[in-house]
């Protein structure tokens, strides 16, 4: 099945003529027993509704075992939980969701693990491999710079030295990138973003080949908690069965953004892996289907700041998140970066004019109006 299709049928081997065409929502967390059989819905898989959306975010991705979460962050940490114990090293891409960087720095290392953080060429984490180095996290497209890791050289490297692969594919979505196909182990989401695509829910999955990942990380789920409740799950599975379309649109309005913008005056650098200008483009040409809805730019310092810049956007609307159906712009230095230090900032590149924009699902030609004119009345 093509990605479109797969969105709306993915359990089309589970279809039932008992309901409609669509599941209903079993909000029951307790069954009775009916002989000594195992509990269908032990423990943190309580709901019918739950175990489907692992299933279908499994499927999306190529996977034969997945697991649905009340957030990205709970997908994220029990999966690095279930890798490592004390002891173990990881290697962290140095451009990774705020979240996980706290999550590494100051949780990891409470619990006996270590951490280094690495740009992610093979290079680099050869130089950071020790003894002890259990696991590899990367994001890619990463945040908010958009760079790109090559996911079949990385994890051809890791699996030579018995190292287990995650990697956040929140803003590639599994319609432009199928990081398993790649070798990598263990894929995570906030399906926050792009998966519930509306801004309006919370959620996190995982989703692998590996059996015994799969045993460990929902071991680590039932003591940690983060059960997703079946109607938030529903909502999730309503939305992903639109995720092809909705992808297809961003990646297509995103290129022709990060085209108008690389030829503005006004913009002094854009950064999307779409365009010829990235240092990656090739490789991401290679791995991905589509290159994403994220764009990131500074404007010329000379025309203004991102404070003459946002209010006078009217479509696209300053608020932080990504992969909505809105169009969303925001200021890494002041949100997703605010809590590195000036000069970690500066080392990634990442500075106080730099916006990210998340590309939505409206008219392309209407995105471009919006942000010519907010271009047009900063001074010349
Ligand atoms: N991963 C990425 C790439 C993110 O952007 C975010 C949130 O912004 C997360 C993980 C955390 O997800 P959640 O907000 O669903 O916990």
């Amino acid at each position: 099945m093509k990605k479109e299709t797969a969105c709306i049928h993915p359990l089309i081997d589970q279809r039932s003529k008992e309901f409609g065409v669509t599941v209903p929502i079993n909000t029951a967390v307790a069954y009775e027993y009916a002989g000594n059989e195992e509990l269908k819905y032990p423990g943190f898989l309580s709901t019918p509704n739950q175990k489907r959306l692992g299933m279908i975010v499994a499927r999306l991705e190529g996977a034969q075992y997945g697991i649905a979460f009340s957030s990205g962050m709970s997908a994220i940490t029990c999966s690095i939980l279930a890798m490592i114990k004390a002891g173990d090293h990881v290697i962290f891409a140095k451009e990774i969701y705020g979240g996980t960087m706290k999550f590494a720095e100051e949780e990891l290392i409470q619990r006996g693990a270590a951490c280094s953080f690495a740009k992610t060429n093979l290079k680099n984490l050869e130089l950071c491999q020790q003894k002890n180095t259990r696991a590899v996290f990367i994001e890619s497209p990463s945040n908010p710079l958009l760079n790109i890791s090559d996911l079949k050289a990385i994890s051809a490297w890791a699996k030579a030295q018995g190292i287990v692969t995650i990697i956040d594919n929140t803003f590639a979505t599994p319609v432009n990138q199928q990081p398993l196909d790649m070798g990598i182990d263990i894929v995570v989401h906030s399906g926050t973003k792009y998966l519930g695509g509306h801004n309006d829910l919370m959620f996190g999955a995982i989703a692998t080949n590996n059996e015994a990942y799969y045993q460990d990380i929902l071991a680590m789920a039932k003591i940690y908690g983060g059960a997703l409740d079946a109607a938030s799950c529903y909502m999730a599975e309503r939305s992903i069965k639109t995720l092809g379309l909705r992808v297809k649109q961003q990646n297509d309005s995103a290129n022709r953004i990060a085209h108008f913008l690389e030829e503005h005056p006004k913009v002094k650098q854009v950064y999307y892996p779409g365009l010829i200008s990235h240092p990656k483009h090739a490789t991401a040409a290679r791995q991905m289907l589509g290159f994403g809805g994220i764009v990131s730019f500074e404007i010329e310092q000379s025309a203004g700041t991102s404070d003459h810049f946002l209010p006078r956007l009217k479509v696209i609307q300053h608020a932080l998140s990504l992969g909505g159906v809105e169009s969303l712009i925001s200021v890494p230095v002041l949100t997703s970066h605010a809590g590195l230090k000036p000069a970690q900032r500066q080392e990634l590149g990442i500075n106080d004019s730099l916006l990210r924009l998340s590309v939505g699902i409206e008219n392309t030609e209407d995105l471009i109006e919006d942000l010519n004119t907010a271009l047009e009345e900063l001074s010349s």
